[in-house]
């Protein structure tokens, strides 16, 4: 494998020898893989979502819910066809999708094994990301992902430089989302599941609120008011959100509100809330090498 440029921070390391910002070698490396009942209700269903968490992250945020694996890099090395037995084990156990998290730095190392799984299988892969992603990186997925399901977390680059050490997220993450929405134009669903399209996220946080409509400024100039918004409640302030006075708390209602008024006044069609006690510990995944 050459030298990594997979995401936007073009790190240029050679992963054979040594680690990027990411914190990944040329391992694949996975925490978690089962049935997740919490995603979206058309992503989990019933039965779940085949969720594969990958270990490390190329943002870091200073409040991931998931530093564990994303800051601290927990996880096991599996080989290609380990993953893939990963894959087949969830479509045996009746997921409804296969829930890539953040995989973004590991785009180049698992390529080979989602072409395989999508030769022999009809399950959705859903490529579920930060945010912080490469258009030529995305561009390798061209064809085999099927629902995009990224972050947009802030505008303001001062704010994305203080809580996830990327003054160019904004800028990066619009080109992306545009790569995704080209790749997926038209949403598709199926028996109250979604089948292609491109879902995005937006973790509403503390004292923020100017932040989201921004965001959703962008996505409805954009992408247009029928692009599916998953307004999230669920900020918690893990990791080292507690260095930070003004995001070391639980989000109020009346923000979350807020922000879902203004997503009505600007027509959005289709806003998939969060009750206000999703933000709970409980709803955490824990990360213990299950199903790997
Ligand atoms: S994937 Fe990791 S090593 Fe590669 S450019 Fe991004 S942060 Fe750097």
């Amino acid at each position: 494998m050459s030298l990594c440029n997979a995401c936007p921070r073009n790190c240029n390391a050679d992963r054979q020898t040594k680690t990027g910002f990411c914190g990944a070698d040329q391992n694949i490396k996975v925490a978690k893989a089962y049935l997740h009942e919490w995603e979206e209700p058309f992503i989990s269903g019933s039965k779940g979502s085949g969720t594969v968490f990958f270990s490390h992250c190329n943002l870091k945020c200073v409040f991931c819910q998931n530093f564990k694996i994303s800051a601290e890099g927990f996880g096991k090395n599996l080989s290609q066809d380990e993953l893939y037995d990963v894959f087949v084990s969830l479509e045996q156990k009746g997921a409804n999708n296969i829930n890539l998290v953040t995989a973004s730095h590991f785009v180049p190392y698992i390529l080979p094994v989602l072409k395989k799984f999508k030769a022999n299988s009809n399950l959705p892969i859903i490529y579920n990301c930060g945010g912080y992603e490469s258009v030529d990186t995305l561009k390798m997925l061209d064809g085999i992902v099927d629902v995009y399901l990224p972050d947009m977390k802030y505008v303001d680059s001062r704010i994305s430089a203080k809580y996830s050490h990327a003054p160019d997220y904004f800028e990066k993450n619009v080109l992306a989302v545009k790569e995704m929405k080209r790749q997926q134009p038209k949403d598709v669903f199926c028996d109250g599941l979604i089948k292609k399209g491109l879902v995005i996220r937006h973790l509403v946080m503390p004292n923020l609120v100017d932040q989201s409509k921004k965001v959703l400024d962008w996505i409805a100039d954009n992408l247009g008011t029928d692009t599916f918004v998953s307004l999230m409640a669920q900020y918690q302030p893990f990791y080292r959100a507690c260095e930070f006075d003004e995001i070391n708390r639980k989000i109020t209602e009346r923000e979350y509100n807020r922000v879902l008024q203004y997503t009505e006044q600007k027509g959005f069609e289709n806003i998939l809330c969060q009750e206000m006690t999703s933000s709970d510990e409980k709803y955490v995944p824990s990360f213990d090498l299950q199903g790997v």
